[in-house]
């Protein structure tokens, strides 16, 4: 594999060619499980960036005139190559994100759904009426696309970011500008070959790779009707900003720290499976990475010793390794800022009862970015450990006296996006799903990712915006309520009264001036 992909040479989608970018700087693409570079990414220029932009926005009068059933012709095809090639592209993530290629399976699993909600569009795009208004008078609200969207991406989910933007706002009639992370490029290059070799029509989804320099040019752009990102808050806040300024629309999903909140009554196996899917999952690098476990004094002591066993015997290694649990995480940058939170964490007084720095690993994966289960106990909430998104299988225990301090605790968060209950009690159950202030609750799951048919996102400092991604909110941000008003007369021009009558001159004997008088 290592050999296969030695050198991968990222080049951008424009106008479905291939574009290799000259006279800019390449950054590096590492395999984060071996820590050996496997390729490298253009920084491209702001002008290639707005190459991709027109080539959408040429592109745009074609698309949207196609059939909403043509359309959808094309996500199915997209989405049966995303099956018949699932290994490749699940190997695609594993290579250079290094999500552990079972979850990544999983991660191609997700969008082959979320297509498949996307297929159907004749159905979620459907509008309203309103006939009647007045005399001759019909209304109707069309969902109608806008023209140009561009998509920024994470490094964590190169493959369902795709998802949440691109088959929604093409199946609806939208062009496409993306622009994945730098650190997992890869997948996108899989999927170019799939638009091409499905007869995807040129100029419909665009790739572009580099920094937040493609990125600035759009937000005055009078071809791009909107921006959308799934990244960290601070980088949310500030397209939100440009975006502001530049008059896009925008949907702007940003960082996390979800609880898991136990009650006396927790049901072990179930919390327990749960716990470690949650915190070390994708290693921590999720924005439904269980984060805070809430404890009340009743099951306290028994929870932590509890989740150090069932920590200590995770297999941590290489993400393409079937016995593994736990890949690495992206980068040496990115581990050295999870050592540090650790080293602050214990500054700051909280107790490290299980320390994954430094773990033991076989020789061949020794240079790769590999941070162990790492728990703290005796966390309060004035910690940085508590307040700050760490992204790394770093897990804070908490003590809370009862569910409503839990409840406190999570209102208190800057970031809302997900949190769950473990109770078999119904009271427990209503109260937090009605009182959590987040996006996304959970009862006796992990911090679920709800279903594709449904929205996803949270609220506060997570989400930026009004619409979440997928399910009809997925329709709503990619589209507009158009209103039409029609005033229709007969074809003889003779207009009736409610009893059938004739009236000679509609409009001079009411004076109609305006649609709304009657
Ligand atoms: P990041 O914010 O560093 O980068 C995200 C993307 O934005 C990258 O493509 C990057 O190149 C680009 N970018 C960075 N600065 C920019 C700027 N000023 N203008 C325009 N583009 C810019 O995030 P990351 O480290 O790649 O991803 C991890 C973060 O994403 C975490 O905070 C995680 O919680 C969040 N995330 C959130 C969700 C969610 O559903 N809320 C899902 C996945 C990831």
């Amino acid at each position: 594999m290592a050999n296969q992909e030695s050198s991968i040479r990222i080049k951008n989608l424009i106008n479905g060619e291939w574009v290799e970018e000259t006279g800019v700087e390449y950054v590096p693409l590492y395999n984060p499980s071996t820590g050996v570079q496997i390729g490298e990414v253009p920084l491209s220029k702001p002008e290639t960036s707005l190459e991709a932009v027109e080539s959408a926005y040429a592109t745009y009068e074609s698309w949207r005139n196609l059939s909403v059933n043509k359309r959808v012709s094309y996500l199915y095809d997209i989405r049966q190559a995303m099956i018949d090639k699932e290994e490749e592209l699940a190997v695609a993530i594993a290579v250079d994100q290094a999500k552990h290629v079972s979850e990544a399976r999983g991660e191609v699993q997700r969008v082959v759904q979320i297509i498949e909600t996307a297929c159907s569009i004749p159905t979620l795009v459907q509008g309203e009426t309103l006939d009647h208004i007045a005399a001759n008078i019909n209304g109707r609200v069309i969902k109608s696309p806008l023209g140009v969207f561009c998509g920024v991406a994470p490094f964590n989910f190169p493959a369902l970011v795709f998802g949440w933007f691109i088959p929604f706002a093409i199946g609806v009639g939208n062009t496409f500008v993306f622009k994945p992370s730098t650190q997992s490029p890869y997948f996108m290059q899989k999927m170019g070959d799939i638009f091409n070799d499905i007869g995807l029509p040129q100029g419909v989804i665009n790739i572009i790779h580099g920094n937040r320099t493609v990125v600035q040019p759009w937000y005055d752009d009078l071809r791009v009707s909107g921006v959308c990102l799934v990244g960290s808050t601070p980088t949310a806040k500030k397209m939100a900003e440009a975006c502001g300024r530049g008059g896009k629309r925008s949907m702007l999903l940003g960082g996390a720290k979800n609880f898991l909140v136990a009650m006396e009554d927790v049901q072990w196996d179930i919390f327990l499976e749960n716990y470690l899917h949650s915190c070390y999952g994708s290693a921590g690098q999720r924005c439904l990475a269980g984060s805070i476990v809430a404890a009340v004094p009743e099951i306290h002591d028994e929870l932590v010793e509890r989740i150090m066993l069932a920590s200590k015997n995770l297999k941590i290694g290489s993400a393409l390794d079937p016995d593994v649990y736990m890949g690495p995480v992206i980068s040496a940058q990115a581990r050295q800022k999870i050592e540090r939170y650790i080293e602050i964490g214990v500054e700051e007084g909280a107790n490290l009862i299980m320390d994954g720095r430094n773990p033991n690993l076989p020789d061949e994966i020794k240079n790769g970015y590999y941070v162990g289960p790492t728990i703290f106990t005796d966390v309060t909430p004035d910690m940085t450990i508590y307040k700050e998104e760490i992204f790394g299988p770093v897990v804070s225990v908490v003590k809370v006296n009862c569910i409503d301090t839990a409840l406190g605790l999570i209102r208190n968060q800057e970031f809302g996006n997900g949190a769950c209950i473990f109770t078999q009690s119904l009271y427990y159950t209503e109260k937090f799903i009605n009182q959590a202030d987040v996006g996304m609750v959970g009862v006796n799951v992990g911090i679920p990712a709800p279903h594709p048919y449904l929205p996803f996102g949270g609220i506060k400092d997570s989400h930026l915006g009004t619409d979440k991604v997928q399910g009809k909110d997925g329709i709503d941000f990619f589209t507009q309520n158009k209103i039409a008003t029609i005033r229709f007369a007969p074809p003889t021009g003779r207009f009736t009264d409610e009893s059938g009558r004739e009236i000679r001159d509609a409009t001079a004997s009411k004076g109609v001036r305006s649609c709304v008088a009657t």
